[in-house]
């Protein structure tokens, strides 16, 4: 069995599911944005929700779960939908046995969750309710894991990604995963399918302008390594940054090395947004906007036949961003004549997107056959007891 990454056609906004080649099909999810129009059979927005119910596991109770959930940061457009979609909340507490399959909410075993961009979000803007739900389920989370020495079961379980500041994180040690340490297991389970080194959010240095840091979209970025084999001495890397902006990816190349930021699959940033690549506006500047060499040192450490993936409405030559057709361009040209470029908006066709899949092989990644082509055949929506509202 393959470890696949799928992207589901979220318009501007990301949900990514990770599935890897072990015996228990172990599956992360990275953001979600489920509409209320996805969710409304009479509307032809894709209908993600079942896209995801599809691939996901269930339990000895039924109940439908996901290994891990990452919020890479609180915005809308990567947490919309949690509400309704996903149990928050102890696990004894569960209520929906008794509700049709699809409308059970998920459970989520283990959450991985960054306090810094929380706190970088908040300075800039109010949270939406979705974002607020899932802080106050890591905060619960949290309590859980004090007040029972860090023993808790599924469900209660809880990664903390990067360091608070005013030593906020201090007594979270064993749940604590600092920027540039590697995340080895998943569900408190180690595995040798994954290995995930953790590179932003990074903290602040005594240099930095606070405004800089929280005024752009600060995400947690990771860059996981992904195999087919426990055996395998081979990982294919994915490289995902939620909506880092121009500003991280320049530290993110003054920290690390070339070597850490490889990778086999890029998910362009912030929906392939010209900010993540350049200071300037694409709509004030057009072509005479310059691109930040540091910012494109971070991004363009493409392996040979690399893909990068836009998770975006389709991408058009215009004075939009995101997504911008420049950016888009400076992405093809880092991929070379080797690599491949896709956008979740235009796969297979722009009136009909469906989920894209791309699995590991034994060298990087592949398009995996009829990626999204057989998918959109079947994507009409199913019929449904009642509407998630
Ligand atoms: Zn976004």
């Amino acid at each position: 069995m393959k470890a696949t990454i799928t992207l589901f056609p979220v318009d501007d906004g990301d949900m990514t599911l990770m599935q890897l080649a072990d015996e228990d099909k172990t599956c992360l999810l990275i953001d979600c944005k489920i509409r209320s129009a996805a969710d409304d059979g009479e509307d032809d927005t894709p209908d993600v929700a079942h896209e995801l119910r599809k691939r996901i596991k269930t339990d000895n109770n039924n109940r439908p779960y996901v290994d891990t959930m990452l919020l890479s940061h609180p915005d809308e457009d990567h947490c919309l939908g949690l509400r309704n979609h996903f149990w928050l909340g102890p696990v004894s507490e569960y209520a929906d046995d008794d509700k049709p399959q699809s409308e059970k909410r998920i459970i989520i075993r283990q959450l991985w969750s960054s306090p810094i961009v929380f706190r970088r979000a908040t300075k800039k803007q109010p949270l939406c309710d979705d974002a607020e739900a899932f802080k106050a389920e890591a905060k619960r989370r949290v309590t859980a894991n004090l007040k029972s020495k860090f023993s808790v079961s599924d469900g209660d379980k809880i990664l903390i990604l990067g360091e608070d500041e005013n030593g906020k994180t201090d007594d979270l040690t064993p749940i604590l995963i600092k920027c540039g340490e590697r995340i080895q297991g998943v569900n408190g389970q180690a595995t040798e399918y994954l290995s995930a080194h953790l590179l932003a959010p990074i903290g602040m240095q005594d240099d930095d302008q606070e405004e800089v840091l929280s005024k752009n979209n600060s995400s947690v970025i990771i860059n996981y390594e992904v195999k087919n084999s426990a055996f395998s001495d081979h990982g294919s890397r994915f490289l995902s940054g939620g909506d880092a902006e121009v500003e991280i990816w320049e530290r993110i190349s003054d920290e690390y090395e070339a070597t850490d930021l490889e990778y086999d699959l890029l998910q362009a940033p912030h929906h392939c947004s010209w900010r993540s690549l350049s200071h300037d506006s694409w709509s004030k500047k057009g072509e005479d906007a310059k691109v930040s060499t540091k910012a494109l040192s971070a991004l363009g450490q493409a392996r040979k036949g690399a893909i990068i993936v836009s998770s975006s409405r389709p991408i058009v030559d215009d004075k939009n961003d995101p997504p911008c057709i420049r950016a888009k361009r400076e992405y093809r040209s880092i991929l070379g004549s080797s690599g491949i470029f896709k956008c979740t908006g235009e796969e297979p066709t722009t009136s009909n997107p469906a989920p894209l899949k791309i699995e590991v092989a034994s060298s990087g990644f592949v398009l995996a056959v009829g990626a999204s082509a057989a998918a959109a055949v079947t994507s009409s929506k199913p019929p449904r007891a009642g509407r998630w509202r």
